[in-house]
């Protein structure tokens, strides 16, 4: 594939603890993620697929290694550029939703939108389009509470890539979902990966799931491994 690389982790270290109980979790870890590619990360419990992701998505600083977000080195930058860089580059989904409960799934898909400075109707068009890529057009005026949890999980991807980002991370997006609700927001999420360009690294513990990205990958002895 000659795809961009759209994120590159090379020597990635990261170490818990202090002194005698120094708990090495990333040692030495090399990634690399293209363009519409879709990746899933399955790993046992207590890996580090958390560490990495927030590693990844630059809101944890890796003790060693370098980030490279669209080729463009990260781990030595300041606070203020990381998060220039995050919020332009990278969409994060976490197991749980964390939508604002006082809006509507549209408007929750907006907000990253306004304050990057889009105006209401730009905002409100794409937050329809995303709405309906994820096949929940008809969501778009009900609040979170109102929603099932794969339709609050499908939201919250949508506002993961409202602002279009280069990137997509989810933290173990469908680990509260039933099984057949899980399936429906991974295809989702694929095939707005296939019809955008965006490039995505999923944490999974669910292997069925996991075949239905382009590739596998696991954390062992703190470094990525190919799976087949
Ligand atoms: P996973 O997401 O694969 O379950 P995590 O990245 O959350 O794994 O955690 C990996 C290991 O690092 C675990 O043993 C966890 O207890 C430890 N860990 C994670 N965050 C911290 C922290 N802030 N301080 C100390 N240990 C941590
Ligand atoms: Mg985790």
């Amino acid at each position: 594939m000659n795809a961009r690389v759209a994120l590159q982790l090379t020597g990635i270290e990261r170490h818990y603890g202090q002194g005698e109980t120094l708990l090495t979790i990333l040692k030495g870890a090399d990634f690399t993620l293209r363009s519409g590619e879709t990746v899933a990360l399955v790993a046992p419990s207590g890996t580090g697929k958390s560490t990495l992701l927030h590693i990844a998505g630059l809101l944890e600083k890796p003790d060693a290694g370098e980030v490279l977000v669209n080729g463009h080195p990260c781990a030595g930058l300041g606070d203020d550029e990381r998060t220039a860089i995050r919020r332009g580059e990278i969409g994060f989904v976490y197991q749980f939703h964390h939508l604002l409960p006082e809006f509507s799934a549209l408007e929750n898909i907006m907000m990253p939108q306004l304050i990057a400075g889009l105006s209401r109707a730009e905002a409100e068009e794409r937050a329809a389009q995303l709405l309906d890529y994820m096949r929940i057009g008809h969501r778009g005026s009900h609040r979170p509470a109102e929603l099932s949890g794969g339709e609050q999980q499908r939201v919250a991807i949508a506002r993961a890539v409202a602002n279009a980002p280069l990137v997509l991370l989810a933290d173990e997006p469908t680990g509260n979902l039933d099984p057949e609700t899980a399936g429906y927001v991974f295809e989702a999420l694929e095939a707005l990966a296939r019809q955008s360009g965006l490039a995505a690294l999923i944490a999974t513990h669910n292997h069925e799931l996991a075949r239905l990205m382009d590739r596998r990958v696991t954390l062992e002895d703190g470094s990525i491994r190919e799976l087949p």
